[in-house]
């Protein structure tokens, strides 16, 4: 078995059971959260089936995502002729107010020029009224993550439609890749605060849909195009998260973006969970409002307070392992430092190289954390061994290592493929604090309950 000490030392190891999805899902994702936008991946077909499989395991609802088919032909020639053929089949099929498409590893490795081919097809089809608005976004899955794909596609969503006109009283809100149920509580506040947020991505809806007894194309809900244009116009950016797409000092988030172009000033912090991180979110609002917290979210915040207390004896001083999206990762330690838990490993797929110093100067942990990125599921197996965890917390991803070990897991974040309510689950604000504290809490209680050599009922 490796030790900790050996995966430190070692320059290169391939990948085994990656901690992280691959860059044109969370493209995808991102489009789904748009209005009468279809999704579609330029490359081969398996690309296209992962990410359709891969999404409706988690969120079990349809995902429509067309692709545009490559053959070993296209490998040679090129994908152009292909994505005319999707973009008319496609258009005829869905009548889509956007196409939202996303390269992948092959078409960024034959080097397709996207922007060209998309304005040949535009000038070719000049004057067809059907022609729905066609948006690109590169993503090469051999560079990045999801995350990059997410936070790259809503920039280019707000670089394809944002414009100036007069500054409105809207808020912008990007608030990264949450779990639809987050963003309706997020919209929930907005509306208590008295704020017309403009959510980009907003899949609320579309990924965690009602049944109708009909099957829709298109789904209801999402982000429109007219909110996309008043981006520009906003009276603020509200942008979960500090690392997001810089992985490369050249990326730039969609609130960068406008606040260098349109001069519409950015506020960024913390994924707000835990009571520190939601108290700065609701501070911000105060600011941007002008008024005091409603009294619906003081009471929350006592609440938890009290849940806090209660549960104290139950989860101080357990060591836990993190893992997941590195900005997810940074607000689960912030949470889990306020509630006594201990992080012993904090790893992530993600490889920005930031995630170490984000850490230590954000969050400024108590102890040491072993703080790695760009970490597979064997590595992270290998120090759980080591460093002997009470609790795994992330994705289902991690269900092997549980179960090898004994160690009970809490599954949080992308993806849940072995349970229902992967849409369902919230993380954010105090509402959704507490359902964590309550799912952490219980996860390590049932644990010790099952281990008991007696059998009881009551704690
Ligand atoms: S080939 Fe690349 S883009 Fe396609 S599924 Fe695999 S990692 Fe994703």
């Amino acid at each position: 078995m490796e030790t900790l000490k050996e995966i430190k030392s070692k320059e290169f190891t391939s990948t085994r059971n990656a901690c992280k999805v691959c860059t044109p899902l969370g493209a995808s994702v991102v489009y789904k959260g748009i209005e009468g936008c279809v999704p579609l991946i330029h490359g081969s077909q398996g690309c296209a089936t992962y990410i359709r499989r891969y999404l409706i395991s988690h969120y079990k609802e349809p995902v429509d995502i067309a692709s545009t088919n490559f053959t070993e032909e296209t490998a040679i020639f090129g994908g152009e002729k292909n994505l005319f053929i999707a973009i008319k089949n496609v258009t005829k099929q869905y009548n889509p107010k956007i196409i939202g498409i996303a390269t992948t590893c092959l078409s960024e490795v034959i080097g397709d020029d996207m922007r060209k081919i998309i304005h040949r097809y535009k000038t070719e089809n000049e004057g067809d009224t059907n022609l729905p608005e066609l948006v690109f976004v590169n993503t090469p899955s051999f560079m990045g993550t999801h995350i990059n794909g997410f936070h790259d596609t809503i920039l280019s969503l707000v670089k394809a439609f944002a414009t100036h006109k007069k500054t409105t009283q809207s808020v912008n809100i990007f608030p990264g890749f949450l779990s639809p149920a987050d963003l309706q509580l997020l919209k929930e506040i907005f509306a208590d605060v008295a704020i017309n947020p403009i959510m980009v991505p907003d899949y609320s809806d579309i990924l965690d849909n009602e049944y109708t007894g009909e099957y829709e194309k298109l789904p209801k809900g999402g982000t429109t195009i007219k909110e996309l244009q008043e981006t520009g116009s906003a009276k603020a950016s509200i942008e979960f998260g500090y690392i997001l797409n810089k992985s490369n000092a050249k990326s730039q988030t969609a609130a960068e973006f406008l606040e260098a172009d349109f001069g519409v000033p950015r506020i960024n912090f913390n994924i707000p969970i835990g009571i520190n991180a939601t108290d700065a979110f609701f501070s911000e609002l105060e600011k941007l409002t002008n008024t005091k917290t409603p009294e619906k979210y003081t009471k929350q915040r006592g609440k938890l307070v009290d849940a806090y207390v209660d549960g104290h004896k139950y989860v101080f001083g357990k060591k836990a392992v993190v893992y997941g999206e590195e900005d997810f990762v940074i607000a689960m330690i912030s949470f889990l430092e306020e509630i006594g838990i201990e992080t012993v490993l904090c790893a992530s797929g993600g490889d920005s190289g930031l995630l170490k110093n984000v850490i230590q100067e954000k969050i400024k942990p108590r102890k040491t954390i072993n703080i790695h990125d760009n970490f597979d599921f064997e590595e992270i197996a290998t120090v759980c061994k080591e460093l002997k965890p009470d609790i795994l917390i992330g994705n289902s991803k991690g269900y092997y290592i549980a179960r090898e070990l004994g160690i009970p897991l809490a599954r949080v974040g992308f993806p849940i493929h072995d349970r229902l309510g992967g849409s369902r689950i919230k993380h954010i604000g105090y509402e959704g604090t507490q359902q964590l504290f309550d799912t952490i809490a219980n996860t390590l209680i049932q644990q010790m309950q099952e281990n008991s050599p007696v059998g009881y009922k009551y704690m």
